[in-house]
């Protein structure tokens, strides 16, 4: 392929990205820097009434996060700005002209009223008013008006949109890199809008003439735009212009397939729909983002891209570079992917564990400070490393090892009532002074099993006897990582300390 690529992702600001219209970025990203080429964003903001405040930065923010850059986009200018359609809201008109010069658009003058009052007559007959060749044959519109009476309500200032007037017995063809060849027969097509009365382009006309006039070679975006693209084939032939290709991306679905994936899908299973946290300006509602939930990029990156994608392979970890080489649209499916939040979060347990103790050690003081808690990085370092096999998520650490940070003074009664025996507290108090023996700079996991295993073949006693009650009085209870890698972790002070206040006590009633 030459080496002129260049695609674009085109959001509009009219709420928060969903990992669809993450994903769409991704690929858009990927196939550009594959092929050389360039992957421009542009934003979609023709649609007043749709319009959300702090959509756009939401955007930026989350294509920020995943680390998705464009070499062409609102804050890094480039050749074919402006990258706003507002922006560009001059450009148009001369495009939806040019299309009624050529017979291929005409004006249409019905009220809105007076479309909504067909509308509920089609209706109460069981039927969809739509409108399309034949009907516009009996609206009001510069079809069937005649030049008079069109010129004079024009100059009358009669509002009125701009429709494409869609050929009567025809076939529209395209090919899509995904679906392969589509044929759509022009009856089955309505004469869409193309400009509004408000003076703005519709997003038809707006995408293709940006598409055209960016030099757009290839268009990669969601199934849901698949019915539009007969449309957009048909503007670029009556402008005199080249189609772009088609690619148009599978549907993301709910865990059990039933349906697209939705916003409400997120809270209610419990995994995010959004890449980050989203309050809703209108309705105050909250949704959970990945970033928010403790998903590193990374990993959700990789999940995006299997999304729909596969390398044909059994290797499923990704960074992207190596996506970058490996993508393909030829191995994008057709049919609707299934998102699985099991397989999301084992993405991020893979990341989590291929990541330095001292990086995840330095993200998990962040919430030690939250909880108040100051603790020696290096110490934190060796305590992270115990149990970072255990968990998908760095919040999740907190659960596994807060024994760490805080001594018990409780302990858990099962635990007591099973393992607590009447002859604990002496054995264990002679197990104290044989630790006591070891110098604290040997005070190694290897040592402290050495003593133990020593004290309990003296005795003739199994680990069975003593271990459970060590570990209560050093966890307050059953669960934990290794026992001596712990207690050398802790240090000989601090497990003297927790031993006799146990033996001390723990008592079984
Ligand atoms: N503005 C459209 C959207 O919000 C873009 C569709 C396209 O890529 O053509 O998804």
């Amino acid at each position: 392929m030459n080496n002129n690529v260049r695609v674009r992702f085109a959001p509009s600001p009219t709420g928060p990205l969903h990992i669809g219209g993450v994903r769409t970025a991704l690929y858009n990203y990927l196939f550009a820097r594959k092929h050389n080429g360039s992957c421009i964003l542009r934003i979609e903001d023709t649609d007043q009434t749709r319009y959300v405040d702090s959509a756009e930065d939401y955007i930026l923010n989350s294509l920020d996060w995943c680390g998705i850059e464009f070499d062409e986009s609102l804050r890094k200018g480039g050749d074919f700005g402006p990258y706003h359609q507002s922006e560009r809201k001059h450009l148009y008109r001369r495009y939806a002209d040019k299309l009624v010069e050529k017979g291929h658009a005409y004006y249409a003058f019905d009220t809105q009223q007076e479309l909504d009052v067909l509308r509920s007559e089609y209706e109460s007959q069981g039927k969809t008013f739509i409108y399309n060749q034949t009907a516009r044959k009996e609206l009001r519109n510069s079809i069937t008006l005649s030049n008079d009476e069109v010129q004079s309500m024009l100059e009358k200032g009669e509002p009125y949109v701009i429709r494409i007037k869609i050929p009567e017995d025809d076939t529209v063809e395209l090919t899509d890199l995904i679906r392969g060849h589509i044929s759509v027969h022009t009856k089955e097509m309505d004469d869409k809008v193309l400009y509004k009365a408000d003076g703005m382009p519709t997003y038809h006309l707006a995408n293709i003439v940006d598409d055209h006039l960016m030099e757009i070679t290839h268009v990669i975006r969601g199934e849901e735009w698949l019915p539009s693209a007969p449309l957009h084939v048909l503007l670029y032939k009556f402008l005199d212009w080249k189609a772009p290709a088609f690619a148009h991306l599978p549907l993301l679905l709910k865990p059990d397939g039933a349906g697209k994936l939705s916003k409400r899908d997120g809270d209610r299973l419990g995994f995010p729909v959004f890449p980050l946290k989203w309050k809703d300006p209108k309705t105050g509602e909250e949704y959970m983002g990945y970033r928010d939930s403790g998903y590193f990029p990374e990993a959700f990156i990789n999940i995006l891209a299997f999304l729909g994608w596969n390398p044909g392979t059994e290797k499923e970890l990704y960074t992207l570079d190596e996506l970058i080489k490996d993508f393909s649209l030829e191995r994008v499916g057709k049919s609707g992917s299934r998102f699985d939040p099991d397989k999301a979060r084992w993405f991020n347990h893979q990341y989590l564990i291929r990541k330095s103790d001292r990086e995840i050690a330095e993200r998990f003081m962040t919430s030690l400070d939250e909880k108040g808690i100051s603790a020696n990085i290096h110490f934190v370092e060796k305590a992270v490393s115990l149990v970072k096999e255990r968990v998908n998520f760095v919040r999740e650490i907190w659960d596994e090892i807060s024994f760490m940070f805080i001594a018990p003074t409780e302990y858990d009664p099962k635990v007591v009532k099973k393992k607590w025996k009447e002859h604990t507290p002496g054995l264990l108090s002679e197990l104290l002074e044989q630790f006591r023996q070891i110098d604290p700079s040997d005070f190694t996991a290897e040592n402290i099993e050495e003593a133990t295993k020593d004290f309990l073949a003296e005795k003739d006693l199994g680990m069975g006897q003593i271990m459970n009650a060590f570990r209560l009085t050093i966890v307050g209870g059953n669960k934990g990582p290794s026992m001596f890698h712990t207690a050398e972790i802790l240090g000989k002070e601090e497990v003297l300390k927790r031993m006799e206040y146990g033996i001390n006590h723990i008592s079984r009633d």
